[in-house]
C-alpha cells in the first residue's frame, strides 16, 4: 500500500473542503483549484501561503464603516473614505459586503459615506442580530447625527433578490425609531437594479441609474 498516496489524498480532500467554502465555489471548481496548485512549483505555493498568513496581519477593519483596508505605517483605525474630508458625510450607503463597496467606489457615481452590514438576512432566521451589524449601524447613525448639522440620508444598497429585499425591510424596521426621531430620509437602491442583480457586478451606468431612481 502506498501510504504517501493516502496522505496526498487526505490533503487533497482537506484543501477541496476549504476551497468549497469560498463564495460561489462548488466541489468541482474546488478540486480544480487543488490540481492547479499541484501543478505549480513549490515557490508559487509558498508565496501563496505566506500571502494568506500575512493577510490578517497587514489588513485591518475600519472602525466606522467596517471595511477592510491595508494598515499603513501610522496604524490608523479609519479607512481613507472615512477620513477623506471631500466625502459627503450627509449620505450613508449601507451595503452587504466589501466587494459591493469597492464596485460602487470604483464607479465614481457616489461620493458619500458607507457602512458594511456584513451580510444579508436570510428569510427564515431567528438569530439575525448575530449575522449582521445592526447594532453597530445604529451606533454609527447616532454618531453621524450628533456630529452632522445637516439632514442625513440613508441609502440601502442590497442586491435585488428575495434575501436582499428581506434585508431591506428588516433594516428599515430596525432603524425606524432613529429615522423618525432625526427625520432621516431612507431610500433603496434595489428598485433601480434589475432582478437578481448583484451590486458588485453592476456597471457604472446601472449604478448611476439605480442611484438616480432610488426610492
Ligand atoms: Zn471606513
Amino acid at each position: 500500500m502506498n501510504f504517501n498516496k493516502i496522505i496526498n489524498m487526505d490533503i487533497i480532500d482537506k484543501l477541496t473542503e476549504i476551497f468549497k467554502e469560498f463564495p460561489g465555489i462548488g466541489e468541482r471548481q474546488a478540486k480544480r483549484f487543488v490540481y492547479f496548485l499541484m501543478s505549480r512549483n513549490p515557490a508559487y505555493n509558498e508565496n501563496l501561503s505566506s500571502l494568506i498568513s500575512n493577510l490578517k496581519k497587514e489588513v485591518t477593519q475600519c472602525k466606522e464603516c467596517f471595511r477592510f483596508f491595508i494598515l499603513n505605517s501610522k496604524k490608523e483605525k479609519l479607512c481613507d473614505i472615512c477620513t477623506n474630508i471631500n466625502v459627503n458625510s450627509d449620505i450613508l450607503m449601507i451595503v452587504e459586503k466589501d466587494s459591493d463597496l469597492e464596485s460602487v467606489k470604483k464607479s465614481r457615481v457616489y461620493n458619500g459615506k458607507y457602512f458594511i452590514l456584513g451580510g444579508l438576512v436570510p428569510i427564515i432566521e431567528k438569530n439575525t442580530k448575530n449575522r449582521i451589524r445592526i447594532e453597530e449601524l445604529k451606533d454609527r447613525i447616532n454618531c453621524i447625527v450628533k456630529n452632522t448639522p445637516k439632514k442625513l440620508e440613508i441609502i440601502l444598497a442590497f442586491s435585488l433578490s428575495p434575501q436582499g429585499d428581506h434585508t431591506d425591510s428588516y433594516v428599515r424596521t430596525e432603524l425606524r425609531d432613529i429615522t423618525e426621531k432625526f427625520n432621516i430620509t431612507i431610500s433603496s437602491l434595489g428598485k433601480g437594479l434589475s432582478t437578481g442583480t448583484e451590486l458588485e457586478y453592476s456597471d457604472n451606468d446601472t449604478l448611476k441609474n439605480a442611484l438616480k431612481n432610488r426610492q
